[in-house]
């Protein structure tokens, strides 16, 4: 392999069987997820716009090992060690249907991803990213609940601000999975266009049938916000795009890496809450 990654459990799947350095330079969009599935939640977009497309090529990485998964059902009495693989292969199924360039499992656990310590997550996300050069950049965005899905977008900003100033994305958009973006003032949303091929879609959230299973329906939702998001978007007129995920668009932090992440996104919240102070000051 090309791209010399830290762990030994690490996974590179190609879904077309051409090169990894191929698949690297052919790469024009790309997302980075803490889990198998955040990918096909968040970055159903990109994987759409670069679907059966010969100028257009969605790279994926994921960042953590599956472990400590839930296990429910035909699953309940998996090792940790099966779950893991089950995951790992759940992901290259979607790959395969989302017809990938490239699909890296980089294999570390969720704790090595929340430790600032460690070096090693940035380094491997610098490799990819290094080579790859993609035009656009998608991630979990910096108000998500989740520890590890945080952890996992403070990584990938810190190795995309280590770029050259050539070889960093045009575009970086944090997306949504534990955490909606509808409380973002609807003229900062970047909106992603997930209306096109439903079904391709569908099929990509529902190859992960041991999280399914495990008894939350993240097919289901992950359409339901989607549509949610289209008919809410806009009080007037008709929906021009029926279904969307919204995004923050984190694109000022890699041409400005000394800006704080942080205050970039409390001021986003700031403006959400003056915003309804203002509506209730006004009708009080
Ligand atoms: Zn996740």
């Amino acid at each position: 392999m090309m791209i010399e990654l830290t762990k030994a459990n690490s996974d590179v799947f190609i879904p077309d069987e051409v090169s990894e350095q191929v698949a690297l330079a052919r790469t024009t969009h790309l997302a980075i997820g803490a889990h198998q599935d955040d990918l096909e939640i968040f970055g159903y977009a990109p994987i759409a716009e670069c679907y059966a497309k010969k100028d257009k090529w969605f790279t994926g990485v994921t960042v953590t090992d599956g472990a400590g998964s839930v296990r429910a059902g035909i699953y309940s009495d998996f090792t940790d060690e099966e779950m893991k693989e089950i995951r790992l292969q759940e992901q290259r199924k979607a790959a395969f249907i989302g017809e990938y360039s490239i699909q890296y499992q980089l294999g570390f656990s969720s704790s090595e991803v929340k430790n600032p310590a460690s070096d090693h997550i940035i380094n491997d996300l610098y490799a990819i990213l290094n080579i790859a050069q993609p035009e656009e950049v998608y991630l979990h965005n910096p108000a998500d609940k989740h520890d590890t899905h945080v952890s996992t977008m403070v990584r990938a900003i810190t190795a995309l601000r280590k770029l050259p100033v050539d070889k960093r994305p045009k575009k970086v958009y944090g997306c949504e999975v534990w955490r909606d973006l509808d409380w973002m003032m609807d003229d900062e949303k970047a909106v992603l266009n997930t209306s096109v091929q439903d079904h391709i879609a569908t099929a990509l959230v529902s190859v992960y049938d041991s999280q399914i299973s495990g008894g939350k329906r993240y097919d289901l939702a992950t359409t339901g916000r989607r549509l949610a998001n289209a008919t809410y978007y806009a009080s007037h007129g008709v929906d021009d795009i029926s279904s969307m995920n919204f995004a923050m668009d984190l694109t000022p932090l890699i041409e400005n890496p000394s800006m704080s992440l942080k205050d970039y996104t409390v001021a986003a919240i700031q403006r959400f809450q003056d915003d309804v102070a203002g509506k209730l000051d006004r009708f009080a």
